[in-house]
């Protein structure tokens, strides 16, 4: 998110105008104040040891008829 910031307030990139489509109904982007209970979620059901369990996460949408989820790792440029 903070990198798609960046470029929308960036107009002399030529993204000003871009907007991120719209989602296919039931799925819908999580609002920034329930991220942290599915990242939650997320972090109790995988197990330790697993790949995913060292990595930060950030949910991004989930569906609205069941309780699937989108998340995004966070990883460091170099
Ligand atoms: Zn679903």
């Amino acid at each position: 998110m903070r990198h798609a910031d960046r470029v929308e307030s960036d107009p002399g990139a030529g993204y000003a105008s871009w907007r991120p489509a719209a989602l296919p109904d039931p799925w819908v982007i999580v609002p920034s104040a329930l991220r942290g209970a599915l990242e939650a979620e997320l972090k109790a059901e995988v197990a330790e040891g697993h790949e995913l369990s060292s990595l930060h996460v950030t949910a991004i949408a989930r569906c609205g008829a069941c309780d699937n989820a989108v998340f995004r790792i966070e990883t460091s440029p170099i």
